[in-house]
């Protein structure tokens, strides 16, 4: 089938840049989520248009000096000194108080997840981007979101958008957490359909969503959590009757 409609999603560039942030404060900001709060002169010309947009966030080892890339019109230029290990986060962006805001899940074993239980205010942190941002129209009349934990900083930004329109769209969340307790993050947006699986089980969730019926037109779908699981999952609305354009599935992590 072809399909046509006036309101694509938009990719839009942004100047990559990477920047030393200073933390200002770290906040438990639910049972599953470590909130830590950047700012610094270094954030000026931030910006982030797309709710799932993503920042590389740098993490050098204790005593390893980093000295981050340099943009230049060929690319991006590494020095010869160390590269650390890197992880993508959702920026939540305030301009009015010029905060960056990321909100780490907290689970075993995770560089990232490890730094945002350790850090304290005045430590640094560096970043780059948001390099480019996917921009969804939020009027879309259907919308469905399907996440885990990962995803979940990037459906609140989502959320928080939808919910200042005036005619809100008829949107279903359906968010597999391990923890009933991490259900506390979303609950200012329990105005929306949120359908919780305790459990992670991909199974209840494809049971789930061959429930969906998908409307002819005006829908959107965004689909991210595990790999494999997205992989998977995202296959049911790889049909004739789907626009492509109006899917969004993207793996957040790797199960190792
Ligand atoms: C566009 C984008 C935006 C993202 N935004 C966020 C965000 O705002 N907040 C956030 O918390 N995450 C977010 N993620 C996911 C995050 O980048 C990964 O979960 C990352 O692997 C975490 O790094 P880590 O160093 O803590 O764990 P790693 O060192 O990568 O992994 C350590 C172990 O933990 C496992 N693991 C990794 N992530 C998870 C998880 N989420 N749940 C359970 N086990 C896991 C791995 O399989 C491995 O066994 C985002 C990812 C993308 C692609």
């Amino acid at each position: 089938m072809t399909h046509t409609t006036s309101r694509y999603p938009q990719r839009v560039r942004n100047e990559l840049r990477f920047r030393e942030l200073t933390v200002l404060r770290t906040e438990r900001i639910s049972a599953g989520f470590q909130r830590i709060v950047l700012g610094g002169d270094a954030l000026a010309g931030f910006s982030s248009k797309g709710f799932d947009d993503h920042s590389k966030i740098f993490f050098p080892k204790a005593g390893e000096t980093f000295v981050p890339p340099t943009v230049t019109d060929e690319g991006i230029v590494w020095g010869d000194g160390v590269r650390p290990a890197s992880r993508d986060y959702t920026p939540l962006f305030d301009n009015a108080r010029n905060e960056l805001a990321l909100d780490f899940f907290i689970h075993d074993g995770g560089v990232a997840s490890n730094w945002a239980m350790q850090v304290r205010a005045g430590d640094t942190l560096t970043i780059g981007g948001p390099r480019g941002s996917l921009v969804v129209p939020e009027d879309y009349a259907w919308q469905l979101y399907v996440c885990d934990e990962s995803g979940m900083p990037a459906l609140r930004r989502r959320l928080e958008g939808l919910r200042q329109l005036a005619r809100r769209p008829e949107v279903t969340a359906l968010v597999t957490i391990s923890d009933e307790a991490y259900k506390d993050y979303l609950a200012h947006l329990d105005e929306f359909n949120i359908e919780w699986i305790v459990g992670h089980s991909e199974e209840v969730l494809a049971q789930r969503l061959a429930q969906v019926k998908v409307p002819a037109e005006d829908y959107f779908i965004w689909l991210t959590g595990e790999g494999k699981v997205v992989k998977n999952l995202s296959a049911q609305f790889e049909t004739d009757a789907i626009d492509p354009q109006l899917v969004r599935a993207s793996a957040y992590w790797h199960a190792k």
